[in-house]
């Protein structure tokens, strides 16, 4: 089962210092939190973590700025009013029971998330599934890795990861598909770059519709048509057959299935592979003998092949190619997903998925579900699968499901088809949320609000891409009343009567359980064994090393990887290839005809509610935008910095036009995190449809058809605030947060009667504050700038076109205690010829613009080395020397054309 070991580097951290995890995404680096000299904390990368080795992105070293008590829910909240736990609780319980004994167990639902901790998962999990009696547990990780782990249980037999990370540094060539790691995974990114800075002969390929910053090392970059990745890889099985560069030893004695999946590969000739790719057989020649010719290929892959139509399908595809060679479970080899949350891994151990138990155990096997009933000693165990996300929310639209809990999750934003999930959670006799925020999209739909502990005050453990096991520590006490979700959910189950299941005095007592369970009866049939920590105390709990699993009872915590010599966990311990069809693909329509790619930016992570509290990352991009090609621009006639209506069959959002040829001709793109907390209508699932993937229920976010219109707007705004906007009176607006207030965008269809009450509305000053004004009555400007308390209190610049004004330098205006020049000039918008501004953010540690950086191309800087020198941009967590790289490139002398 296990093969060559990775390697660990202990060493401890210095005294008064706490050493947890990172909350974003799934690379699970190791922090040090240290308490800072102002009386907050300071935040560095662990050293002795194996994920990172003490480097941290530019997400993970701002940590320290979402750590404050602003917008935190404090209080239990029934209806509009406070409450005590005991009456919420009692409440949740008594509900819940009722709902229960009235229309059954399937008639109640939790919809969970990837944030929460594996204790939490575990006791949700093993509420709903052991002592409610129905599986209508899912969790929004459906939306971002079920495909993998349906392509896995396919092909291996269960849900394994069979590499390290260090598999991505020894590997001769990395394969990107659908993953922009430069931005979602940076530090596994930047851990690939410094290999091929030590490895030259180390190659890079990125297949992704979009140039994105990912492509900027690469050797090669495919950018393949929008769910073209089946065809690619069916191409390059047939190509590997037809090259005679198969392990045939490995696919006789490990496998089953080749030649069926070797058919199917062969049905479309390299033409029609080519025309459904959309790459040129010359680019697929290339790839194809890339991969053949080398040995140590890890093919590494995330949202772009597990957000589709035919997720499952393509998880197959890349991994027949892996067994087929016989490059898996082999140092620098392998199929490698990488998952978006910081707890998607631990979720999947513990059953956070509606189709899968606990401790890998099957729940469509009548064995495994009285396994698992005796271990929990549960009254009545859920005895088929339950509802996937969007099943689960289409239920509730129903009114099959009449009582919800969702915790630590968002899904008006995050679910396809929001508008509709908005309305159907609206609709729903009894919905209970419990967060960490007092606003987001979601709360004001439930009927009770529970507040639970943000990332530094929560103790328990994570698990990240590489099935590393790490403790997530608190430093920081919990704001009034917040409790730990598995507290939360314990009271509530005891409330419901199952008392003495449920009675943990602490998460390392669940922990300990969990590891029993993965334990029982196991005799070596479930990979997923962590037997090693089943007696773990508080004491040890608190020692806890990160690990990998599997770490069975007496064995050493020894990095492993899986099915180098077979080993799966089939009945009959072989992997299966599976034929994996080329579909046509789909075609667009007359009315929507362009296809929607959504995704992440650098510095946000999911629905902002964290990210959106920190200036720093708020400063890299600042509202939500679109990425159209020039030629689909021209043909639309949007110009850049225009304001669109992007509108699908299901929904519309206004956003930022942003013309850029790292589109594909065809396709667009758009970040998933704004939502109506920080702009007027740009919540993305709105447009996504309710398609997905019939074997793991993922739905397809990536291939969305939608039409694009400019809007015509009357006046562009822009302004900055020391107080945050209550409304603002626009047809479209987004706000950040900046040092020292908040910075907006806005657009208005009709140019205001009054100016100046307008500008006071936005900027929230009253009529005896100083308030200096500059009109252009000719060019329809209007520019404001009011102050107060001797400050700076904020600035307004309007124009009938997109209003270009030195907006960084304008921001660093609001931190000034004294303004240091007088209201009036501040109408300039910019320092002039001075050289301060500093342009768009690209380093977000150092808060280096893109004008700074681009001054000293001019001057003469060659290298990203050579800029960070020069102006220290790239030279911290390193996130954007992709950025920095793309912009040299793009300076540097073009070869003349032939
Ligand atoms: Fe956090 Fe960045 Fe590491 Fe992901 S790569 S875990 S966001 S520091």
């Amino acid at each position: 089962m296990a093969g060559a070991a990775c390697t660990t580097i202990p060493i401890a951290p210095a005294a008064g210092t706490v050493r947890t995890t990172c909350p974003y995404c799934g690379v699970g680096c190791g922090v040090i939190v240290a308490p800072s000299p102002e009386g907050g904390f300071e935040v560095r990368g662990d050293p002795a973590h194996p994920a990172n080795r003490g480097r941290l992105c530019s997400k993970g070293s701002a940590l320290a700025q979402t750590l404050g008590p602003e917008d935190r829910l404090r209080f239990p909240e029934i209806g509009n009013r406070r409450a005590g736990w005991d009456e919420a609780l009692e409440l949740v319980a008594q509900r819940f029971t009722a709902t229960i004994d009235a229309h059954g167990p399937d008639s109640v639902a939790f919809y969970v998330s990837g944030q929460l901790l594996t204790e939490d998962y575990y006791v949700a999990n093993k509420l709903m599934k052991g002592f409610v009696g129905s599986a209508n547990i899912d969790t929004n990780s459906r939306l971002c890795m079920a495909s993998t782990v349906a392509g896995h249980r396919r092909a291996f037999g269960a849900d394994i990861v069979p590499g390290c990370y260090d598999d991505l540094e020894q590997a001769d060539l990395v394969v990107l598909v659908g993953s922009n790691l430069a931005w979602c995974h940076p530090v596994l990114y930047q851990r690939i770059v410094a290999a091929m800075q030590a490895r030259p002969q180390m190659r890079l390929v990125v297949i992704d519709p979009r140039r994105t910053m990912s492509a900027e090392r690469a050797n090669l970059h495919l950018a393949v048509r929008p769910d073209g990745d089946v065809a690619l890889f069916n191409g390059l099985l047939a190509h590997l057959a037809a090259t005679d560069t198969l392990d045939r030893a490995y696919i006789d004695a490990h496998t089953r299935g080749f030649e069926a999946a070797l058919a199917a590969a062969r049905e479309r000739p390299r033409a029609q592979t080519a025309e459904l790719t959309g790459l040129s057989e010359a680019e697929l020649a290339c790839f194809y003998t890339m991969f053949a010719c080398t040995d140590r290929v890890v093919t590494i892959f995330s949202q772009g092949v597990n957000q589709s139509r035919h997720g499952t399908d393509k998880v197959n595809a890349i991994i027949n190619c892996h067994l087929a060679t016989g490059r898996i479970g082999r140092p620098g080899m392998g199929p490698f997903s990488v998952t978006g949350q910081p707890n998607a891994m631990g979720g999947r151990e513990v059953g956070g998925l509606a189709n899968m138990l606990a401790a890998h155990l099957d729940i469509d096997e009548p064995a495994d579900r009285d396994r698992l009933q005796r271990f929990w000693r549960s009254p009545r165990m859920a005895v088929r699968a339950g509802l996937k996300a969007l099943d689960l929310f289409e239920a509730i639209e129903a009114g099959r499901i009449r009582a919800l809990w969702v915790l630590a999750t968002n899904p008006v934003d995050s679910l396809p088809e929001a508008d509709r999930v908005r309305r159907a959670i609206a609709a729903c006799p009894f919905v209970v949320v419990s967060d960490v925020v007092a606003h987001n999209d979601t709360l004001p739909l439930a009927h009770v609000r529970l507040p639970s502990l943000a990332w530094g005050e929560k103790d328990g453990t994570v698990t990240n891409s590489e099935r590393r096991i790490s403790r997530q520590r608190a430093f920081m006490a919990a704001p009034a009343l917040a409790r730990a979700d598995w507290w939360q959910l314990a009271e509530v189950a005891r409330r419901m009567g199952f008392g003495p299941a449920f009675e943990y005095d602490g998460p390392a007592a669940i922990f300990a359980e969990h590891a029993r369970l993965s334990d029982f009866e196991n005799d070596g049939r479930r990979a997923f064994d962590i037997g090693a920590h089943a007696d773990i105390d508080a004491v040890g709990y608190a020692r806890l090393e990160p690990f990998q699993w599997p770490q069975g009872r007496g064995q050493a915590a020894v990095d492993r990887r899986f099915f180098a010599n077979g080993g799966f966990q089939s009945a009959d311990r072989k992997g299966r290839f599976l034929p994996v069809r080329t579909l046509d693909a789909a075609t667009p329509d007359t009315e929507y005809s362009l296809t929607l790619n959504t995704g992440r930016v650098r510095d946000h992570w999911h629905t902002m509610t964290r990210t959106g509290r920190s200036p720093r990352l708020s400063a890299h991009i600042a509202e939500p935008f679109v990425e159209i090609h020039p030629d689909d621009a021209r043909v639309a006639g949007i110009d850049d910095a225009d304001i669109v209506r992007v509108e699908s069959g299901h929904g519309q959002v206004l956003l930022r036009a942003l013309i850029t040829a790292r589109q594909r001709a065809g396709s667009v793109f758009a970040p998933m995190h704004w939502n109506d907390q920080f702009a007027s209508m740009a919540r993305i699932g709105a447009l996504i449809p309710s398609e997905r993937d019939p074997v793991s229920g993922q739905p397809a976010s990536k291939q969305t058809f939608v039409r694009i219109t400019r809007c015509t707007m009357a006046s562009f705004i822009f302004a900055v605030s020391r107080t945050r906007p209550r409304a603002i009176e626009a047809a479209y607006w987004s706000v950040a947060a900046c040092d020292g207030g908040w910075r907006i965008e806005a657009a208005l269809e009709r140019v205001p009667s009054d100016w100046p009450g307008f500008a006071r509305r936005l900027l929230g000053t009253t009529d005896d504050q100083p308030l200096a004004i500059y009109r252009d009555d000719v060019g329809g400007g209007f520019r404001a700038a009011a102050s107060g308390d001797g400050r700076l209190a904020g600035a307004l610049f309007a124009a009938p076109t997109p209003v270009a004004v030195a907006r960084n330098w304008l921001v660093d205006r609001l931190r000034e205690p004294a303004p240091s020049a007088p209201l009036a000039t501040l109408l300039a918008g910019g320092p002039g010829d001075t050289g301060e501004d500093a342009g768009a953010t690209v380093c977000a540690c150092t808060g280096v613009g893109a004008a700074t950086i681009a001054r000293e191309i001019e001057r003469g800087c060659a290298s990203v080395d050579e800029i960070g020198r020069c102006t220290g941009a790239g030279t911290q967590c390193g996130s954007c020397r992709s950025e920095i790289g793309a912009m040299l490139a793009a300076a540097a002398p073009q070869p003349l054309a032939a």
